[in-house]
């Protein structure tokens, strides 16, 4: 019958590490070690497996475990722990058929069933008739298969979804306007005697309900309107009731809640919600009209048509990044709207802050 591995190396015929050797007992390092420290612990005579002992071999067996333990110490593992592991036969992985244990040590092994510590030699891997590394990778390409063709689903849903999320996060200009920007849009003037503000005659330029008193003791137009003279001659200075708009093309910034609601209340502007239909429908901010940033490059003449030139033009979303009311600002910027404001909190704040 041809030698064993091991009883090559028992008999000097192959080289290896011996690390221990008595009359019964030889402890070689494994060339393919597992773990930091992996010695093979092996009975002289020749034992296929644990299977082929025979009842007077229990003393020899027990013999081993008390080099293992000598050994561990020697290594300096015992305090930390280790591993002593036998495999029978192909189900148990075994390779050498002559009996041996493999002491394990020099770091966390961890459990048993886990991946770590297993003894999967690397230069035996491949051969090793064991079950489970046959298994693994076909569950690893089963995986892979089912994440690709995830990843591709969802990137061809998102290629024609009209509410795409962008590949690549744009980068917005973040101008935030001073109280200088909101006061040029604003009549900055001092109060002046009540005589002296005088309503402009709403005309077709300038409807009615667009029209704002000039200073904050002054009343919206359409009430002193109504109480109008005609037949009194209008005094000759006269101050229109509205801030002049005065076009700044291309600017966009953004802006707080007081900001807003003076511009809200004190310009000739044009409001814009940028949210979803769903949520514009749930909820709005009185005056707005409904433009969807994310769908807004679909909307380009829609847009154009309905917001007038001679607006300040006011847009809000949801709040915090703003990135819808950027998109649709950024439509209006490069066709020559402006100024723009985007009022920064957005419906999330409007709502807390009027309830
Ligand atoms: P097993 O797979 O449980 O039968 O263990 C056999 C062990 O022998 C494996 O861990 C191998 O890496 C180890 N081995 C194979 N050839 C040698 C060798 N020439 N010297 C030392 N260890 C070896």
């Amino acid at each position: 019958m041809e030698k064993t591995l091991f009883q090559k190396i028992i008999d000097r015929e192959i080289p290896a590490t011996i690390e221990y050797e008595d009359d019964h007992v030889i402890a070689i390092r494994d060339i393919a070690p597992s773990a930091p420290v992996h010695l093979l612990i092996i009975p002289k005579p020749v034992i296929a497996s644990i299977d082929a002992l025979r009842d007077p071999d229990a003393e020899l067996v027990g013999r081993v475990f008390i080099v293992a333990r000598d050994l561990a110490r020697k290594f300096g593992i015992s305090q930390n722990g280790y591993r002593i592991v036998t495999n029978c036969n192909e189900d148990g992985g075994q390779t050498v058929f002559h009996l041996h244990f493999h002491l394990l040590g020099g770091e966390p092994l961890g459990r048993m069933n886990s991946s770590a510590g297993s003894h999967v030699p690397v230069a035996n891997a491949a051969a090793a008739p064991a079950s489970q590394p046959r298994v693994q990778p076909r569950m690893l390409r089963d995986i892979a298969l089912f994440m690709l063709v995830s990843i591709g689903l969802a990137v061809g849903f998102n290629a024609m979804n009209p509410k795409a999320i962008a590949w690549i996060k744009p980068q917005f200009e973040r101008q935030t306007a001073t109280q200088t920007d909101i006061d040029k849009y604003l009549q900055t003037a001092p109060p002046v005697p009540q005589r002296e503000i005088i309503q402009q005659a709403p005309t077709a330029a300038t409807p009615a309900e667009n029209t704002v008193a000039a200073s904050p003791t002054a009343v919206p137009s359409q009430a002193p309107a109504s109480k109008a003279d005609a037949s009194q001659p209008l005094p000759t200075a006269v101050k229109t009731a509205e801030p002049a708009f005065s076009p700044e093309p291309g600017i966009i910034r953004e802006i707080t809640y007081d900001m807003f609601v003076r511009l809200l209340e004190g310009t000739k502007q044009y409001l814009i919600d940028a949210r979803g239909a769903d949520k514009f429908a749930q909820g709005h901010i009185s005056g707005a009209v409904n433009f969807y940033g994310g769908e807004v490059q679909s909307r380009i003449p829609d847009l154009l048509s309905s917001v007038p030139r001679d607006r300040v033009v006011l847009i809000y979303c949801d709040g915090g990044e703003c990135e819808l009311s950027h998109h649709v600002a950024d439509v209006l910027k490069q066709f020559g709207y402006g100024p723009i404001f985007i009022y920064t909190g957005g419906w999330a704040e409007w709502t807390s802050k009027r309830k």
